[in-house]
C-alpha cells in the first residue's frame, strides 16, 4: 500500500542532508535525502523517498544554476564520480538524465557546460552526418541515385568546403553558442532533470519545423533579391550541385539570418507557452541539421521521405534550387512554394504553362 503524501512538513531536522533538483517546468523543487531519518511530523519520524516543494514565487535566474551545478556540495572531482553519486540517490532518473545532471554537476558552471555541450554536439552531428554522404559519393553504385549525376564533388571541393565551414564554426558560431545558456535561461528554458516526456518533445519539435520553414521561406526568398544575393547569398550558391557538407557553406551574415529561424522558433514558443526544455531544443537542432544536410546531399532515393510524406521537401526540392537559382525557397516543406507559386524545375514550369494556356483559353471562350 502506498502511504499518503505528507503535504505540510512540520520540521525538517537540521542534520538533514539532501540533494536538490528543480523540476523541468520550474514549478517544484525535489529534495532527495542523503541520510535517514529525515522528516519529523507530530514528533514521529518519517522515512521519505523525496520531498516535493512547490515554488510559489518564481525565483530569479540564480535558481537555474542551483538546479544543477552548485548543489552537489559533497561531490567527487571526476565526471564519473559525479555520475555515481547522482545515480546512488536518484533512482527515479534514467541513465540519460543522470549523465546530463552529472555533466552540469561536474562542470560547476552552467554557461560553460551548455556552451561546450552545444558546440561539440553541433560539430559532431554536422560532420558525422556529412561523412556518410562523402562515402556514398565515392561508391559508384549510388551514382544512379544522384540528382545531377554528372556532378560528383571532388575531394578538393569537399576539403575547400570543410575549411570554410570550420572557419565559420569557430569564428562566428562559437561566440554565439556561448551566449546560448544565458539566452535560454532568460527566455525561461528549463535545464534540469527529469526531462520532459517524448511526446512533449515530439510535438514541440513538429511546431518548430513549421515555424522555421516559414521563416526560411521568406528570408531565403529575400536573400535572392539582387543586392542581398550579390553580397550575402551568392557564397552558398557556389556549388550548383550541392553535397551534404555544403549545407552551412555560407556567408556569416546568412548563417545568422537563417539561423535565427532555427533558434528563434523555440525561443518564441517558450516565450508564449513557458514550457520548453533545453534538451528539446537540442533534439530540434539535431533534426534541423539532419534536414539541412540531407537536403544538400544531392541524392534522391526511392525510399526518400518525400515519397511517403508528399509535403516534405527533401533533397530533390533543394537540389533544383541550387541548379536553377530560382524557386523552391523553403527548407523542410513544400507548401509555401506550392501556395505562392514559386516551385522550381521543369515539372513546375510545365504546370505553370498549362495553367496559363487554360486561362487564355477561358478568355477566348
Ligand atoms: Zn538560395
Ligand atoms: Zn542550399
Amino acid at each position: 500500500m502506498r502511504p499518503e503524501p505528507i503535504n505540510s512538513v512540520i520540521e525538517i531536522r537540521r542534520s538533514f542532508r539532501y540533494r536538490k533538483f528543480l523540476s523541468h517546468n520550474h514549478k517544484f523543487i525535489y529534495l532527495y535525502p542523503v541520510h535517514d531519518p529525515v522528516v519529523v511530523v507530530d514528533q514521529r519520524t518519517y522515512h521519505v523517498s523525496f520531498i516535493k516543494i512547490a515554488i510559489v514565487k518564481p525565483l530569479l535566474t540564480g535558481l537555474h544554476r542551483n538546479s544543477t551545478s552548485s548543489l552537489f556540495n559533497s561531490s567527487p572531482d571526476t565526471y564519473w564520480g559525479q555520475f555515481d553519486e547522482i545515480s546512488k540517490y536518484n533512482v527515479h532518473l534514467n541513465v540519460f538524465e543522470r549523465l546530463w545532471a552529472a555533466w552540469y554537476a561536474y562542470m560547476q558552471n552552467d554557461v560553460l557546460a551548455t556552451g561546450i555541450m552545444s558546440f561539440l554536439m553541433h560539430e559532431f552531428v554536422y560532420f558525422g552526418r556529412s561523412l556518410p554522404w562523402m562515402l556514398i559519393d565515392r561508391i559508384p553504385y549510388f551514382n544512379r541515385y544522384k540528382i545531377q549525376n554528372q556532378k560528383v564533388p571532388t575531394a578538393q571541393e569537399q576539403w575547400n568546403c570543410a575549411k570554410l565551414v570550420l572557419l565559420s564554426h569557430f569564428t562566428v558560431e562559437l561566440p554565439q553558442i556561448w551566449l546560448f545558456h544565458p539566452m535560454a535561461v532568460y527566455a525561461g528554458l528549463a535545464t534540469g532533470v527529469p526531462f520532459p516526456s517524448l511526446l512533449t518533445m515530439a510535438y514541440q519539435i513538429a511546431v518548430f519545423f513549421v515555424l522555421e520553414d516559414t521563416w526560411h521561406y521568406w528570408s531565403h526568398r529575400a536573400l535572392h533579391w539582387g543586392p542581398f544575393y550579390k553580397n550575402i547569398h551568392k557564397i552558398h550558391h557556389q556549388y550548383s550541385a550541392p553535397f551534404g557538407m555544403a549545407a552551412e557553406y555560407a556567408s556569416p551574415i546568412e548563417v545568422m539570418i537563417l539561423g535565427l529561424g532555427t533558434v528563434g522558433a523555440p525561443i518564441l514558443w517558450c516565450a508564449i507557452t513557458g514550457d520548453l526544455h533545453i534538451l528539446t531544443m537540442y533534439l530540434w537542432i539535431v533534426c534541423r541539421l539532419f534536414q539541412a544536410i540531407d537536403a544538400h546531399s544531392g541524392y534522391e532515393f526511392p525510399w526518400s521521405l518525400h515519397h511517403f510524406l508528399p509535403f516534405w521537401a527533401g533533397a530533390e526540392h533543394h537540389d533544383v534550387h541550387h541548379e536553377r537559382f530560382i524557386g523552391n525557397y523553403s527548407s523542410s516543406f513544400r507548401w509555401w512554394d506550392y501556395v505562392l507559386d514559386t516551385e522550381s524545375g521543369p515539372e513546375a514550369a510545365r504546370k505553370r504553362r498549362e495553367r496559363k494556356l487554360e486561362k487564355e483559353g477561358n478568355k477566348v471562350q
